[in-house]
């Protein structure tokens, strides 16, 4: 018997030993999709089946791709260095590399995060003179990267009007900029990767003889694209086609949005005439509550393959649901739930909070900070998206690729070194008369602007002459000193975070190292965008820089977890972002109708049932306890929102929910409040109303007397000031940027707000004249 194959039940015992060919594993949550898949891996390798080397898995996060390596590796003793597990975007950026010339790419091309890319469309939008407000960068943004995920260049979409047509022009000409700048958007890793190997027959040929078994994990979660690049690897339409494994649940599809098509999963069935399905149905994840919850929202939805799933392991406890007044009261009721979890021995990281939107992460950010529990945020601002490090990485671009204008104009003046907007006007002008880079047009400036850019050009080629060779923590160790980033922010009140993040960054840089060269020692776990060795077999290999390699792992790390390791923290995602992952103790947060189900799933065809997916992938995460809460009332954008309780929590079978606090249904719904601002909470601006007191009447037989105490002090100050703030409020001021509002006193031209500045410390503002604004 083979060590690897027990613990797995008959059906997972079936669909890892499959023989080589296409093969469909459909099964709901929890029930070892991601384990078969893994296993498999193991099992092939250890029986001789493949090298580790000629096999290609898809994960669908890069944490979800190191899991898994390090699972192998504890499973086998391989090295799993190399070894091709990866997302699409990870494993195309490693193609690309390796082939960028054939794939007509500079060997040093760096690749667009979506922001950046908003910012190169705008760029060549203004360049273009083009009405942003007629043709929204936005919109075109999304224009391009849908027609990019159905695999269409601008020459191949058709329009039928003169918006689209118009589209369809800027198209070409953001893929013609971008071209030029050396720089690679998401979508295009993806396009490019594909039509490489689709026009290149040697290097398709080679690798399809390579990968002769491709296994895919969240199957459902494919677009179009993502599909037609798998169809190529696995030599689809000739005989025999490499082993295709995919492994899905249709019931957590929860990408359409994103062009994700479920009906992949069909389609594969029918093309690749698939013999082998197999359905698993133990759910090893979740207790039974849980899991019939789970089970009785999804049946509500219409269209599904239909399976079932069961569990060994018992009821359980209850769902524990709360409704909260306010969402800070959410958040505290939270935190002290939180305290209680790890006083019965949860350990933090196995905590999950979880929301439907990034935005409502700010409330229970700062809750958490207050009560001092360290928690790690997935998504929302990463650690690569802050300003200081995309401001270093940057430079760093410019060493590797002096083309990349999207670089060059986030740093030629930051720091300020006297260039202004006129300048670059001109800059951008020579620019595009002769078709060159900006940073190739410099020496065409006269003037005192052209000797402020040539002594831009001039540090930069220091720079780049003084990386040689250092080791990549030096490089950039030097980056941050020289480009001056660092006295800049010493300067700056309160700029000691950044200056912190900064140093951080040489960390990670050590860290992206020391993995590199562990793997390599001790066979441990690795990174995707390592330098490739195991594609030297194949045609026309480039060798790749540990700058390059490092710079495509900041730009594909967005949507990982980028906080320090060390101390155990409670894990704050969204719910997307909770794909796949498990906890002990899961919280679902603001289950309010309009913001789960989102409001705007309420007039998209099949939107409401794809929110119930993700509710459903919501509730699954969770393996032992799950609280869910709702907030009556909620700042979001600026705007108080007053919302009724999600349609998902009636779904839900009343014998697994227990309601912390009674279940007040009579306010809930009958609370109509108009979209104004206008708040009953708190006594005190006298405005204290009848339902106020409905609520505290409800409130007071809750057992928790002392949640309710902190809870009534909480909301006795955020009671809502005359002048339209409140305290607790995030506000932005023009001048000390973002901050929180600690006391609000004094009426009309009188009232003034403390405020407590990230950036500036505690300030008094005179409301009258602070122009202050609420985020
Ligand atoms: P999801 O749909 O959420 O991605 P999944 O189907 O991929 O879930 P896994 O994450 O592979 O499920 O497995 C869920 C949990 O059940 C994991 O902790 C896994 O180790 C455990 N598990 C799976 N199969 C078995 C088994 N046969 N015996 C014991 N535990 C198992
Ligand atoms: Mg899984």
């Amino acid at each position: 018997m083979n060590a690897l194959l027990d613990n797995l039940n008959p059906e997972q015992h079936a669909a890892v030993t499959l023989p080589p060919e296409p093969a469909l594993i459909l099964a709901g949550a929890g029930s070892g999709k991601t384990r078969v898949l893994t296993t498999r891996i193991a099992w092939l390798i250890q029986t001789g089946q493949v090298a580790p080397h000629s096999l290609l898995a898809v994960t669908f996060t890069n944490k979800a791709a190191k899991e898994m390596l390090t699972r192998l590796s504890a499973m086998l003793p391989i090295n799993t260095r190399g070894m091709w597990v990866g997302t699409f975007h990870g494993l195309c950026n490693r193609l690309l590399r390796a082939h960028h010339r054939d794939a007509g790419l500079p060997q040093t091309f760096q690749i667009l995060d979506s922001s950046d890319q908003l910012s190169a469309l705008k760029r060549m939008l203004k360049a273009l003179n083009i009405d942003d407000e007629k043709y929204p960068p936005k919109q075109l943004q999304y224009f391009i990267n849908n027609a990019k995920e159905c695999g269409l260049r601008a020459k191949d979409v058709e329009a039928n009007d003169d918006f689209n047509r118009k589209f369809v022009e800027l198209y070409a000409l953001y893929d013609e900029q971008c071209q030029r700048e050396g720089v690679v958007d998401f979508p295009e890793l993806l396009l490019r990767c594909y039509e490489l190997l689709d026009r290149n027959q040697i290097l398709r040929e080679h690798y399809q003889a390579r990968f002769r078994h491709i296994l895919v994990d969240e199957f459902q979660d494919t677009n179009s694209l993502q599909y037609a690049w798998l169809k190529l690897l696995a030599n689809y339409g000739k005989q025999p086609t490499n082993a295709l494994f995919a492994v899905g649940d249709d019931d957590q599809s929860i990408y359409a949005f994103r062009g994700a098509n479920v009906a992949n999963m069909e389609k594969f069935e029918r093309e690749f005439r698939v013999r082998h399905h197999i359905k698993l149905e133990q759910n090893y994840r979740s207790h039974g509550h849980i899991l019939e919850a789970a089970n009785t929202l999804i049946r509500q939805n219409s269209r599904r393959l239909g399976k079932n799933l069961w569990t060994a392991s018992g009821e359980g406890e209850p769902l524990r649901v709360y409704e909260a007044p306010t969402d800070m009261l959410e958040a505290q009721w939270l935190v002290e739930e939180i305290k209680n979890l790890i006083a019965e021995g949860y350990s933090r990281e196995e905590i999950a909070v979880l929301y439907r939107s990034n935005a409502q992460s700010r409330v229970l950010e700062h809750a958490l900070f207050s009560a001092m529990i360290p928690y790690k945020v997935y998504g929302g601002l990463r650690f690569f998206e802050r300003a200081e490090i995309k401001h270093a990485l940057a430079y760093l671009r410019l060493i590797e690729n002096k083309d990349d204008d999207t670089a060059f104009l986030r740093v030629v003046n930051f720091p300020t070194r006297g260039i202004g907007a006129r300048t670059l006007e001109q800059l951008q002008d020579t620019a595009r008369t002769y078709n060159q880079s900006l940073y190739a047009s410099v020496p065409m400036i006269a003037g005192k602007a052209g000797s402020n850019l040539t002594a831009f050009v001039n540090l930069i080629e220091q720079m780049r002459f003084a990386a040689q060779g250092l080791t990549l923590p030096e490089v950039i160790e030097q980056v941050i000193h020289q480009s001056t980033l660092i006295t800049h922010y010493q300067n700056e009140k309160e700029g000691q975070d950044r200056v912190d993040n900064l140093q951080e960054l040489v960390n990670a840089a050590t860290a992206f190292i020391s993995e590199e060269g562990l793997a390599q020692d001790t066979g441990a776990t690795t990174s995707l965008v390592l330098n490739d060795t195991s594609a030297e077999s194949a045609p026309n290999v480039a060798p790749s820089t540990p700058l390059a390699n490092f710079l495509a792992h900041a730009a594909l790390e967005a949507g990982d977890n980028q906080a320090a390791e060390g101390t155990p923290a409670v894990q704050l995602m969204t719910v997307h972002a909770a794909k796949g992952l498990e906890f002990n103790a899961v919280f679902l947060t603001g289950l309010e109708e309009g913001l789960f189900p989102h409001e705007n799933s309420l007039v998209e065809l099949d939107g409401v049932e794809e929110e119930r997916r993700l509710m459903y992938v919501a509730i699954t995460r969770a393996r032992k306890r799950l609280y869910m809460s709702l907030a009556q009332s909620r700042m979001l954008f600026g705007q108080t929102r007053y919302s009724v309780k999600s349609r998902f929590l009636e779904e839900l079978p009343e014998n697994t929910l227990k309601w912390l606090t009674p279940k007040v249904q009579a306010l809930g719904s009958n609370w109509s409040y108009g979209a104004s601002a206008q708040s009953n909470f708190g006594g005190s601006n006298g405005q204290y109303g009848k339902k106020d007191r409905a609520w505290d009447e409800a409130w007071d037989k809750q057992d928790n007397a002392q949640t309710a105490a902190a809870s009534a002090k909480i909301r006795q100050k955020q009671g809502e000031h005359a002048s339209g703030f409140r305290i607790g409020q995030a506000v932005f001021h023009t001048k000390f940027g973002e901050g929180v509002i600690l006391e609000l006193e004094g009426q009309g031209a009188d009232a003034r707000a403390q405020i407590k500045f990230r950036r500036h410390g505690n300030k008094w503002l005179a409301l009258g004249i602070a122009k202050l604004t609420a985020i």
